[in-house]
């Protein structure tokens, strides 16, 4: 099973993706935790390439290639081996943080992202958590942490707020989503997603 973790910066989904392969773990699930941009050794390569420059250093359409070089490397490495194997796959991002970022963030590249991602990866997930999340709390959230990688985490308000309209489209139109509260506490939220995953997975 392929699980997703969605949401803007902040919003909490990396905590809760960890959270939840805590949990699924200590109910006897084999767990793989992994995370985009990222997740493979080339990934992380590209990752740090990504998130390092500065913000204009590539076109959208170059960026879009990256993400999608990283997402293909990853894919091939780490997610469909660990899937083979019979594993619960969880994932920090996936391609609904493509369609979203890259694909409204610098012009419509919505299509592009659709299209590149049929010819080349084509995996979806099956169950998709959207952390979602008012901007605000979630930029105080995030310009607290340790290390924010100032390239994305420079993005302000308005834009996060179209990010996270972005999500909520995207969830709105796949019955994979599933839309959790973000701002409540930590407890609260992991108790709706790991409810919500053990249902899915069954016993
Ligand atoms: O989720 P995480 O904080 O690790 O993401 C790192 C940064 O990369 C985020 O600030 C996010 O804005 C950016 N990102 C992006 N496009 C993606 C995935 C992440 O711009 N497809």
């Amino acid at each position: 099973a392929f699980l997703t973790f969605e949401g803007i910066d902040g919003s909490g989904k990396s905590t809760q993706a960890r959270r939840l392969a805590d949990a699924l773990r200590q109910s006897g699930h084999d767990v793989l935790l992994t995370r985009e941009p990222g997740g493979s050794p080339g990934a992380e390569e590209i990752r740090s390439l990504l998130l390092h420059g500065e913000p204009d250093r590539w076109s959208a359409e170059t960026e879009l290639l990256m993400f999608t070089a990283a997402r293909r490397d990853h894919v091939e490495r780490t997610i469909q081996p660990a899937l083979e194997a019979g594993k619960v796959v969880i994932c920090d991002r996936f391609v609904d943080s493509t369609r979203v970022y890259q694909g409204i963030t610098r012009g419509d590249l919505r299509a592009k992202v659709d299209t590149l991602h049929a010819l080349m990866i084509g995996l979806e997930a099956d169950l998709s958590f959207l952390i979602d999340i008012n901007p605000n709390i979630a930029l105080a959230r995030a310009t607290r942490r340790i290390g924010a990688e100032a390239r994305f985490e420079s993005f302000g308000i308005e834009l996060q707020a179209t990010l996270r309209a972005g999500f909520l489209n995207l969830a709105n139109r796949s019955r994979r989503f599933r839309v959790i509260a973000g701002n409540r506490s930590e407890d609260e939220v992991h108790a709706d997603v790991a409810r919500i995953a053990e249902t899915w997975l069954g016993p």
